[in-house]
């Protein structure tokens, strides 16, 4: 049978592989990210992913949003600009994460039907984004840059069709067969992160604490992602050490002053300087 190809990922693997940042480098030398994401009713996850991404060290964040949320959103990322849905340029950028907060109706599962045929480089799928998914996976089978799905239990059993129990029981074959199957990556989310690529290679990431079972927390977690794609020469080692950012940086956060019970989403964003920090 063929070996197993399963090993951890820890803060050492991100020290090693972490992309240096040139003396002599631009904004441009960092990634430029779309961020398709928010809503009226759901601006936060927008704001978050797009923070997180800029806190990571991406260049540049554009945000597509609904043009009513533009003034709840922007106050909060002074350093991103906006594009319209409709008139976004899905080729124009080095990295492109979609789905938080975009909600699960018609037009939701259009913008993402749009998203993953047009968009040509790397695209990050998270939220309701795979939610609406589920009807056109099989597209997935056609992209030729890396697709990477950022799915917890529940959004996993309902791309698959199992329910959680089985996901909870399997999360390793499940997540491994699923990757092959559409040429994905596939981080499944939970209390141990299961990040595997479409060769069914597999990395585990045990970092993080129960303080991030909150609303938010997978939103900064994409934005962390957005940026390590957009810099990282192997995709598999960007996405690990995107969860192990975010999860030590909850760690360390609940170490210096935050607890479990109070830790929020925007505490991880603003502890990501910290852990930089201790890492370069
Ligand atoms: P989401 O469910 O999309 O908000 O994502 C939750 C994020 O928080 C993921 O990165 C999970 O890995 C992480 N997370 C949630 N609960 C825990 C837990 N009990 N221990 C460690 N990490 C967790
Ligand atoms: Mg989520």
């Amino acid at each position: 049978s063929p070996a197993v190809r399963r090993s951890m990922w820890t803060v050492e693997d991100v020290k090693r592989t972490l992309p240096s940042r040139d003396d002599h480098s631009h904004k441009g030398s960092h990634g430029k990210g779309l961020v398709i994401g928010g809503s009226l009713l759901m601006p936060g996850s927008a704001a978050m992913t797009s923070r997180a991404a800029l806190r990571s060290g991406a260049g540049l964040i554009a945000i597509a949003t609904e043009e009513g949320a533009v003034p709840s959103i922007s106050p909060y990322v002074q350093e991103a600009t906006f594009v319209e849905r409709e008139t976004m340029e899905l080729s124009a950028y080095d990295g492109v994460a979609a789905g938080m907060g975009i909600g699960r109706g018609a037009d939701a599962r259009a913008l993402v039907h749009h998203v993953v045929t047009h968009t040509k480089g790397p695209l990050l799928i998270d939220a309701d984004g795979l939610y609406v998914l589920k009807d056109f996976l099989g597209k997935l089978e056609k992209r030729e840059e890396p697709t990477i799905l950022t799915p917890h239990p529940g959004e996993f059993a309902h791309l698959t069709g199992r329910s959680i129990k089985d996901v909870l029981l399997s999360p390793f074959s499940l997540a491994e067969a699923f990757a092959r199957r559409y040429g994905v990556y596939l981080v499944l989310k939970g209390p141990s992160t299961i990040i595997t690529a479409p060769d069914g290679e597999q990395r585990v990431d045990v970092t993080g604490n129960s303080g991030l079972a909150k609303g938010g927390s997978g939103d900064a977690l994409a934005g962390i992602l957005l940026t390590m794609l957009m810099q990282s020469e192997s995709m598999l080692d960007g996405l690990s050490s995107g969860c192990v950012l975010h999860g030590h940086t909850a760690d360390r956060v609940v170490q210096q002053g935050r607890s479990k019970v109070d830790l929020l989403a925007t505490d991880v964003i603003e502890g990501l300087p910290g852990t930089f920090r201790t890492l370069s």
